[in-house]
């Protein structure tokens, strides 16, 4: 594949459950995302970036071999493709396309843990995951890989008990089946390249990194002002999720309260506000915050 020098390059899921939201991601980062006619590479016009889109089983593997210089992929798909050569590296969860890797039984098999696995058949279309999980429990057992439709295994006797994704577990469900244990949490990360980009680029991914990093830790959080009387200051602030430190401020003409300001790292939901009123806050307003570094 040529690509053009000078520019760094981000791998992207092309289409599928993780390409809507990295486009979302890159596009809060401030890059203006330009679609041309090359389906395989969008550019970005106000940086020299463009974007590579591929299937999501290529991203750690290009962006391991320095093809890209970062990618967003699954820890699932990150797991099951690293190797012994040099690997691709973690620069931070992403928050979206949260799902737990699970084995799941149909009904007619005991399941009292991995042992119950022990000489089965397992599909899965994530063979070396669940090959390390079986190990570190000790358990032998055989496994299919299946590139999709894991779910039908059973009912085609091709397999006693399945290995797959689940985030709502309705496709599960819909198949007889029952979810057991846990063989991996995954959530989409940011990747980097173990190699150093071209010349001259790495000021440029540092400042896009340190970007979305911004954006994931400003996703969920508000910035929430309210006056507090002096008396329950403190039993107000420690009301506050994930606040820090808040910004305290006089009213004007007033000795008995205080301005309250704060960022809350975590969601704020109705009934903290309720038990902020309870201790006695007033004029409390919820304000979502665009970024943040
Ligand atoms: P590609 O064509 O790029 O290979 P794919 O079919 O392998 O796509 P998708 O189904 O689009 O992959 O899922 C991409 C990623 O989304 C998964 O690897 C996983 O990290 C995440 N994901 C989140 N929820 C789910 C889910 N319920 N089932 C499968 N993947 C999920
Ligand atoms: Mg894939």
């Amino acid at each position: 594949m040529s690509t053009v020098q000078g520019r760094l390059r981000i791998a992207v899921q092309k289409s599928g459950r993780l390409a809507e939201r990295s486009l979302d991601l890159v596009r809060d980062a401030g890059l203006r995302v330009v679609k041309g006619n090359n389906d395989l590479l969008y550019r970005i016009e106000n940086y020299p970036i463009d974007l590579l889109r591929v299937r999501d089983d290529d991203i750690p593997t290009f962006v391991a071999d320095g093809v890209c210089d970062l990618g967003i992929v699954g820890e699932n798909v990150l797991e099951e493709v690293r190797n012994g050569g040099p690997n691709a590296e973690v620069v931070m969860p992403l928050g979206f396309g949260r799902c737990t890797l699970k084995i799941a039984t149909p009904p007619g098999l005991d399941y009292a843990g991995p042992s119950s696995l022990q000489g089965l058949r397992i599909a899965t279309s994530y063979p070396k995951i669940l090959r390390r999980f079986l190990n570190e429990a000790g358990v032998q057992a055989e496994i299919v890989t299946m590139r999709g439709a894991v779910e039908v295994a059973p009912r085609l006797k091709l397999a006693a008990a399945i290995c797959d994704l689940v985030s709502t577990g309705a496709t599960l469900e819909a198949n007889g089946l029952t979810a057991r244990d846990t063989v991996l949490d995954s959530q989409a990360v940011l990747i980097k390249a173990p190699t150093p980009p071209e010349a001259g680029l790495q000021h440029l991914l540092d400042s896009v990194v340190e970007r979305m990093a911004g954006v994931v830790s400003s996703q969920g959080a508000k910035y929430v002002m309210l006056n507090a009387p002096r008396a329950a200051l403190d039993r107000i602030t420690a009301l506050l999720p994930g606040a820090g430190s808040p910004t305290v401020m006089p009213l004007s003409g007033r000795d008995d309260a205080v301005a309250v300001h704060a960022v809350c790292q975590e969601a704020v939901f109705w009934e903290t506000l309720e038990k902020l009123k309870a201790a006695g806050a007033s004029a409390i307003l919820v304000l979502p915050i665009e970024k943040m570094m």
